[in-house]
């Protein structure tokens, strides 16, 4: 393997450093600590004069290892894994951002982000706007001079409206503001943004990176400069919001399969979006990779494919969403996603069940929505489990 070797590559070789047993898979260094040879080697390594692992709150080789891969997935010069995706964009924000700096966020996120934005950072003197992430005027027109971070989604949870992430990147570098997106929901098997101008991205390795809904873990990834100096890595080393040892092993193997997946995501979330919009009793479609989305020659552009996540409005209100839902027999009731078992939700009843309802319908999520993560099963099992319920 090489730096420039392809994505599938890498996704199975970066990051390997074998130990003196020579083993074929990557172990798994479950030790909270690290032995020194004498006091004079304790003190270099703590001093920084000497690399090499001390305390895994901070330094582990097999989290090292899952930083490395997914920093060669991404393009990036620098990972640092968290603990959850949460404490991956908490310590983007706490190694970065002081009391008295703004942020620009779009309005459409991931709902603990919102509430750690509004109800948690406020609290410390940061200040968020949030905009409609689709309209790159929004953007610049709530950039202020003490903005210091722009943050997206893209797609957007649930309802997949695309923010233009190199436009954006202008705007912030001009601000002289940085560019964090939370790449979740492409992962960089369908979309790179630091290829299109971002400074960090940012990920919930619960979702999709892992791919087998087992464990939680986060990661935040930019140029060196960035992370290690400019306060994110001491942020981790200090607070401690660190990804154990086991739980980058499940991730490191989960990478390995990571472009594969993405793909047999795309592919079955096309073919469902697609038999979803010719039915009589769905009102309207959300997926970026159908042509009648609106941002569709955008989508195509930022990422490979549609990706995983497919929304949809069933004509009928909340009633019938609900009916659908309880018609399943396949599809799992849980608002994870990014597993290899699909996944049904009812958006204004759960994740966006504590907004209000003039919130909800600002922000367009209607009583008949529901989001579909598309999983690995056979696309025609799981166009027969939903099938039931609408034609109930
Ligand atoms: C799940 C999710 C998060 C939070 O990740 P956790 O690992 O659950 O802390 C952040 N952003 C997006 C887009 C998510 O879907």
């Amino acid at each position: 393997m090489t730096n420039d070797s392809d994505f599938e590559t890498l996704a199975i070789h970066a990051g390997i450093h074998r130990s003196q047993f020579n083993e074929h898979a990557e172990p798994i260094y479950l030790t909270s600590s690290f032995v020194f040879d004498s006091a004079a080697q304790a003190a270099a390594r703590f001093s920084g004069e000497e690399p090499g692992n001390i305390y895994s709150r901070f330094t582990n080789p097999t989290v090292t290892a899952m930083q490395e891969r997914l920093a060669a997935l991404e393009g990036a010069e620098a990972c640092i894994a968290t603990a959850s995706g949460m404490s991956a964009i908490l310590a983007c924000v706490m190694g970065l951002l002081s009391s008295g700096d703004h942020m620009v966020a779009s309005r459409s996120l991931f709902g603990s982000t919102v509430n750690l934005f509004t109800n948690i950072l406020n609290r410390f003197g940061i200040e968020t706007t949030f905009i409609p992430g689709a309209d790159p005027d929004a953007w610049r027109a709530a950039v202020r001079p003490a903005t210091r971070m722009l943050f997206m989604e893209t797609p957007s949870n649930p309802l997949t409206e695309i923010s233009d992430i190199a436009a954006v990147a202008d705007i912030a570098h001009e601000a002289g503001a940085w560019l964090a997106v939370d790449n979740c929901f492409c992962t960089p098997a369908l979309q790179q943004p630091l290829k299109l101008g971002a400074d960090l991205v940012i990920h919930s390795a619960t979702k999709y990176l892992d791919g087998q809904g087992r464990v939680l873990g986060g990661a935040v990834l930019g140029n060196r400069r960035l992370l290690m100096d400019g306060g994110i890595f001491g942020f981790l080393r200090t607070a401690g919001p660190a990804l154990s040892a086991f739980n980058a092993w499940v991730i490191l193997k989960g990478l390995e399969t990571l472009a594969i997946r993405m793909q047999a995501h795309s592919a079955h979330a096309l073919e469902v979006a697609r038999w979803l919009e010719t039915h009589p009793a769905v009102a309207r479609v959300y997926y970026p990779g159908l042509v009648s989305h609106p941002q569709h020659e955008l989508a195509i552009r930022q990422q490979d494919t549609g990706g995983g996540m497919v929304s949809f409005e069933v004509q009928g209100g909340k009633e019938k969403a609900w009916r659908v839902i309880d018609a399943t027999r396949l599809l799992s009731i849980t608002a994870n996603l990014g597993d290899t078992k699909s996944t049904l939700t009812h958006p204004a009843t759960t994740t966006h069940g504590r907004i209000s309802q003039e919130e909800r319908d600002a922000a367009g999520i209607r009583d008949g929505l529901l989001r579909l993560a598309v999983g690995l099963e056979s696309p025609l099992d799981i166009k027969l489990d939903l099938g039931r319920g609408l034609a109930l």
